[in-house]
């Protein structure tokens, strides 16, 4: 692959708040550069379909407010088979696309190491995904517009935990990375915070009603990461019926409200910082990274060192809970 002349970029897994914030930094940075941009619609399904357009300045003009994605996105199973990468890149060639920027979670730089293995390509990830679980990263693009709308929503639930003096189990996202569910639990001064790292043989249940939720409080707000080993908000719900059944368990679960709004000034912050770093990381001769942020600072962090999920919430911070709570 000779010097790049013009990049394409994707969104792609699950939407986060400040994927539009990254498209426009990219973007605007790409022509600052000299180089052309292209868009890919939804994912690497684009990629395969050749649905691909030319980007202009004002293609990302007041955008960076809006949450979602410009770009659409999807989640597209062909690109996981080596015929559908094939056809990427062939449609990648056609459209004198020298270089990627993709931006997503896990999946999506799991998907980007894939192509990058088989193809002579760079490609640069940006960590778009409000669960925060990608390693190498201090944060990523879209985590904190959630961790805001988690502590707007139990703000409100916890008048009526009070009044009505109930139990309310509130269900986040995070299936394997308990962040949401952790720090929302810090942020909203919630009683406990049941999440997949403390899921190591303790009955977290258990142990929140013999020690946290007790005598002296008869209303609980206990925020829970969605996982199949609890089974969740629901799962723990039917457990204090047959269990404790001298509380009354409710149970919410937020969903994708938590994907939506518009991106906190710290994405829209992160989401430049990092969008134009990954135009510098392209200049620099980079390939096969991840652009994130640690210490305030922007590091380029291997694919596989920001999938090896290494990465884990702060034990002070489930202690923290614990003694915010008495
Ligand atoms: P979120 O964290 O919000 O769920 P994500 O990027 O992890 O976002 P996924 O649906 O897991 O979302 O992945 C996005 C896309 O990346 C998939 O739909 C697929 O096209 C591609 N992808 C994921 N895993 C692989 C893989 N093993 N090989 C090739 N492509 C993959």
């Amino acid at each position: 692959m000779g010097t790049i002349k013009c990049i394409g970029i994707l969104t792609s897994g699950g939407d986060a708040p400040g994927m539009n914030a990254a498209i426009r930094a990219v973007t605007r940075t790409a022509f600052y550069n000299g180089w052309r941009v292209k868009g890919i619609m939804r994912g690497y399904k684009g990629l395969i379909t050749g649905e691909i357009n030319e980007f202009r300045s004002e293609s990302v003009s007041n955008i960076i407010q809006r949450g979602g994605t410009i770009l659409k996105t999807a989640r597209c199973a062909e690109f996981k088979t080596p015929e559908g990468r094939r056809a990427a890149y062939e449609n990648m060639r056609a459209a004198e696309i020298d270089a990627l920027v993709v931006i997503g979670g896990d999946g999506t730089i799991t998907g980007a190491r894939a192509f990058a293995e088989e193809f002579d390509v760079p490609i640069v990830g940006l960590p778009g995904t409000i669960d925060n679980d990608l390693s190498g990263t201090d944060s990523t693009i879209g985590y904190d517009t959630a961790l805001n709308t988690i502590t707007d929503a139990v703000d409100k639930l916890r008048d009526t935990a009070t009044s009505h003096e109930r139990l309310f189990f509130v269900e986040v996202m995070g299936h394997t990375a308990g962040y949401l569910a952790l720090n929302g639990a810090i942020a909203t001064g919630a009683e406990a915070a049941i999440i997949p790292e403390a899921e190591t043989g303790d009955d977290q249940l258990k142990t929140l009603i013999d020690n946290g939720f007790r005598k002296s409080k008869n209303s609980a707000i206990v925020l829970v990461a969605e996982n199949p080993v609890t089974g969740g908000a629901m799962g723990l719900a039917k457990r204090v019926e047959e269990e404790f059944p001298q509380y009354d368990a409710r149970v919410t679960i937020l969903g994708h409200l938590q994907r939506g709004g518009s991106p906190t000034a710290a994405d829209r912050i992160l989401a430049s910082r990092l969008g134009a770093a990954a135009i510098e990381a392209l200049k620099e001769g980079q390939r096969n990274v991840m652009v994130g942020v640690r210490n305030g600072e922007t590091v380029y962090v291997p694919f596989t060192q920001a999938l090896s999920h290494t990465k884990c919430v702060r034990s002070s911070n489930i202690e923290l809970v614990k003694i915010l709570s008495i």
